[in-house]
């Protein structure tokens, strides 16, 4: 990096990345085998409803997951709206407000209200304690977040909902991969609901599952993703359509195959970005405790804290001005979403450990898009943006400022 800022792209330079390096890129297994699998189906001409590639899937996750049943579905939020009304969930739910905002809006959508809850400050999941504050005569579930893949409070959450007789389900987008004391994650609770979105670290372009023990629950989501139908002509309950097309399934068995790989990419990564910041003085990166050894390192969650003289938003600012593409996920947090804002802007209040975390934090690229030199050179310019903060603050700042 050239030791002058001039060059750097708010001040009317080139960017650093002549294309854009983004948060959230795709990880894609072998394409020749997707072809391959997809041009089979054609062949059968079997595209959906309950395909073989769907069983197919819907097997393999059940042992990677070490669960007992395991329901594709289109969409990580159509699993949780299914699982919601399975449990017969009314009412309130608690739950972190630390978390993409479908988590809130697929209770909502059942005619559940969500409550927001404060997380806990070393893992950043649902917080026992404070849920145990939030728990009335109304509340039917508590629902966890495996965020950033780090498992929740497992021993604490279960403790908490046998002893006020709830339902446990969580949200495990972000937890495929992860174990917890050597146990993978999916088979805790009543349900927990994995997303293969694009984003996520194994994809079916757009997918979930449901994985859970209970083989009545399996049987009734299962029922519920197909309208409610039994047989061919025979519909026993309200349902609805949240089936896992073929094409989707392929891509999920694709991506399933070159899972270790993705993990490996993204240790990789994780370790990269480590080394290149660990010198930056108020920038550190999200870890979680040590009891999670498998963690899959999915997410680059730096904390950008005062000391470092740009604010999280202005760093945010001159990466992308550079062609990075970071996030600040969750950002502003579901309570600060509609329609949960309106309805209760107070509840801010009760959540300064999620406040704190959605100021401060800034997901940066990684997956197998992106390259370790790539890491290298965020680095470097990470650092050389700090060491030159005055500067550029004041360029950020400056009324006349280009672009
Ligand atoms: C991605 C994500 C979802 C939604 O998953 P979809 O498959 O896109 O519906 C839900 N919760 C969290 C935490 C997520 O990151």
């Amino acid at each position: 990096m050239k030791s002058s800022v001039s060059h750097l792209a708010i001040f009317g330079g080139q960017p650093v990345f002549d294309k854009t390096v983004h948060v959230g890129a795709p990880n894609i297994g072998d394409r020749h085998r997707l072809h391959e699998l997809i041009d089979d189906a054609l062949d059968r001409r079997w595209l959906t409803n309950d395909g073989p590639y769907v069983q197919a899937f819907e097997r393999q996750l059940t042992d990677l997951l070490a669960v007992r049943n395991c329901v594709a579905t289109c969409n990580a939020t159509s699993g949780l709206m299914l699982v919601a009304a399975a449990l017969g969930l009314r009412g309130e739910v608690i739950m972190p407000s630390l978390t993409f905002v479908a988590t809130a809006h697929a209770l909502t959508w059942q005619g559940v209200t969500p409550v927001f809850c404060d997380v806990d400050p070393v893992t950043w999941t649902l917080d026992p304690r404070k849920a145990e504050d939030l728990i009335t005569s109304k509340t039917t579930a508590l629902l966890g977040v495996h965020l950033w893949g780090t498992a929740c409070d497992l021993t604490g959450l279960q403790r908490l909902a046998s002893r006020h007789d709830l339902k446990l389900v969580y949200d495990a987008a972000h937890a495929l991969g992860t174990s917890y004391a050597g146990r993978p994650l999916g088979s805790f609770g009543d349900a927990e609901v994995f997303s293969f979105h694009a984003t996520k670290i194994c994809n079916t372009f757009e997918g979930g599952a449901i994985a859970t023990d209970d083989d009545d629950l399996a049987a009734r989501v299962a029922l519920a993703r197909n309208f409610g139908f039994v047989d061919v002509d025979r519909v026993v309950s309200l349902g609805i359509n949240a089936k896992m097309s073929e094409v989707n399934a392929a891509m999920g068995l694709v991506s399933l195959e070159s899972l270790d790989q993705f993990v490996e990419a993204n240790r990789r990564n994780w370790q990269r970005y480590r080394e290149g910041l660990q010198s930056v003085l108020g920038l550190t990166l999200y870890e979680p405790p040590m009891r999670d050894r498998s963690w899959t390192h999915q997410y680059v969650v730096a904390e950008v804290h005062e000391e470092a003289g740009l604010s999280r938003d202005e760093l945010g600012q001159i990466l992308a001005a550079e062609n990075v593409g970071v996030r600040r996920y969750f950002y502003p947090g579901c309570h600060r979403m509609e329609p949960y804002w309106t309805e209760c802007p107070d509840v801010a209040l009760r959540l300064p450990v999620t406040e704190a975390i959605l100021g401060r934090t800034l997901v940066l690229p990684t997956g197998t898009a992106t390259t370790v030199e790539t890491v290298d050179r965020i680095c470097e310019f990470i650092r050389f943006a700090i060491r030159n903060s005055n500067q550029i603050r004041i360029r950020l700042r400056s009324p006349d400022q280009r672009g």
